[in-house]
């Protein structure tokens, strides 16, 4: 078993750290945190059920699409998989679980990214098609069907099953928290090796009733010892109560460094062996592109020339090409492309073209998450204070009267030229960060011929981020942020 610890001469744990340490090491941390989301939750689902139909000013919307959304992408580029950790969804589930606790096992043939995947996808699209950001009901709705979501499929299976295989929302923040700059992992082996109770991952049980779970252990089926990296972790802490020896730190790490890491992974196996989590981050990759995209003018124009092109009377066919286009044929050719060139250049005649790409893939995460940050930051930076006015507009609308003083709507954010350097930055970030990703995997693959076989990869991602660039230049709607004008 290889064991991973956070090394001795550097070790940051998080969880020894005054106040922020204390916090997240008192047990009832999580349930704080998802009480607090819970009740932003509900306030979406009254407010939006409550409002017009079409209202990008609402507080359903903005709360949504602005903050949550930005929010989510500053933790994970600050600490890590926050959200998770506080998701509400999993709150009401375990309420659920003390009245109907679920009976079966996830069948294992579906204990893959593929379903999730689809659904990712799905929402993405129906972002899009239906402007998802300027409908409160639409998106009050969407909540509720997440929690409705959860709260079936884990009243039917055991463990984590919402979370580690159908979740769209935590299979995004799974693969961002690859490039976050803290993970949980074990602090002394020799305390792992000689643990006999393991209940890291079995959970404490009562000595007097051994059916009795006091504390459950990780959900995620993610084993400390062997643990490798941030997939799949909620960042939920049920390891670090469970553990008996204290033996489990909030660890400080390089980001990304995991991107590259070959070895198998507890509860994941080899990310190079794992097909549908490469799909993963394919979508997660220029779904970041796609969705920044679908905010600019030349998408809107795109459109118009395909339902002009083929005939089509509904949006929806005329998207559903521009998204196969974009998520499904760029990366078949670039990835393709790029596997077929280093296959052919290294003289590698063991791997196939598409386990290259699969490898390759991995080195994506931090420009995929750079776009991310650039659009999710965009929204956030230029909206934030919109909270303010949104808010008060609720307070009136189920109070029926001005409660919090009346709107104040030139409350917004920063401008967006003023915004446009840190998007660039983001990019550029990440850009740098999927270089050296992508020079390390060589550097791993082959050692004997680094220039030639990282070439295609270097071109590819100089590409996508001139793409990106592209974008940012072009004029984009001021979704959620509809309070400047
Ligand atoms: S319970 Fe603690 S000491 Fe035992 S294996 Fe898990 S992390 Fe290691
Ligand atoms: S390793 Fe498992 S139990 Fe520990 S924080 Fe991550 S998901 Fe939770």
């Amino acid at each position: 078993m290889h064991v991973r610890v956070a090394p001795r001469s550097r070790r940051i744990d998080v969880l020894q750290w005054p106040v922020i340490g204390s916090f997240l090491r008192w047990r009832h941390a999580r349930t704080a945190l998802q009480i607090s989301l819970l009740a932003v939750s509900l306030l979406v689902v009254v407010d939006g059920l409550l409002a017009s139909h079409v209202d990008p000013t609402d507080f359903a919307t903005t709360i949504t699409w602005v903050h949550y959304r930005g929010l989510l992408v500053v933790a994970l580029l600050a600490a890590g998989n926050l959200f998770c950790a506080g998701c509400p969804f999993v709150l009401v589930r375990d309420a659920g679980r003390r009245i109907a606790p679920p009976k079966f096992a996830f069948p294992r043939w579906l204990r893959t990214k593929w379903v999730a995947i689809a659904l990712f996808a799905a929402v993405l699209f129906c972002y899009e098609l239906f402007d998802l950001w300027a409908l409160p009901r639409a998106t009050a709705w969407l909540v509720l069907a997440y929690f409705g979501a959860a709260l079936a499929v884990d009243l039917v299976f055991t463990g984590a099953t919402f979370c580690k295989y159908l979740c769209p929302i935590g299979q995004f923040n799974f693969v961002a928290s690859l490039c976050s700059p803290l993970e949980l992992r074990i602090k002394e082996a020799d305390t792992c090796h000689t643990c006999r109770t393991v209940d890291c991952i079995k959970g404490t049980r009562s000595a007097e009733t051994p059916g009795v779970v006091l504390q459950r252990g990780c959900e995620l089926r993610l084993f400390l010892p062997s643990k490798v990296g941030n997939m799949d972790c909620t960042l939920c802490l049920d390891c670090v109560h469970a553990c008996p020896h204290d033996n489990i730190a909030l660890a400080g790490r390089l980001p990304g460094a995991e991107l590259t890491d070959p070895r198998r992974r507890s509860g994941i196996g080899r990310l190079t062996k794992r097909w549908d989590i490469a799909a993963l981050v394919v979508l997660f990759t220029f779904g970041s592109l796609m969705n920044a995209f679908g905010m600019i003018a030349p998408a809107q124009a795109v459109e118009a020339w395909i339902s002009r092109t083929f005939g089509f009377a509904s949006e929806a066919p005329a998207l559903a090409a521009v998204f196969a286009a974009v998520l499904v044929a760029a990366p078949l050719v670039l990835l393709g492309s790029g596997a077929q060139i280093t296959r052919q250049v290294a003289r590698d005649r063991i791997h196939s073209a598409t386990q290259i790409a699969v490898n390759y893939t991995y080195a994506l995460v931090p420009f995929g998450f750079g776009v991310w940050l650039a659009h999710y930051g965009f929204h956030l930076l230029t909206g934030a204070l919109t909270i303010v006015p949104v808010t008060q507009r609720a307070a009136i609308n189920l109070f029926h009267q001005a409660a919090l003083g009346p709107p104040m709507w030139r409350l917004t954010g920063m401008r967006p030229g003023a915004v446009f350097p840190i998007q660039v930055g983001f990019i550029l970030l990440g850009t740098m960060g999927s270089l050296a990703a992508a020079y390390q995997i060589t550097e791993r693959e082959y050692p004997d011929r680094v220039i030639a076989a990282l070439a295609p990869w270097i071109a590819l991602i100089a590409w996508l981020a001139a793409v990106a660039l592209w974008i940012l230049t072009q004029p984009m709607e001021m979704r959620g942020t509809g309070l400047l004008g």
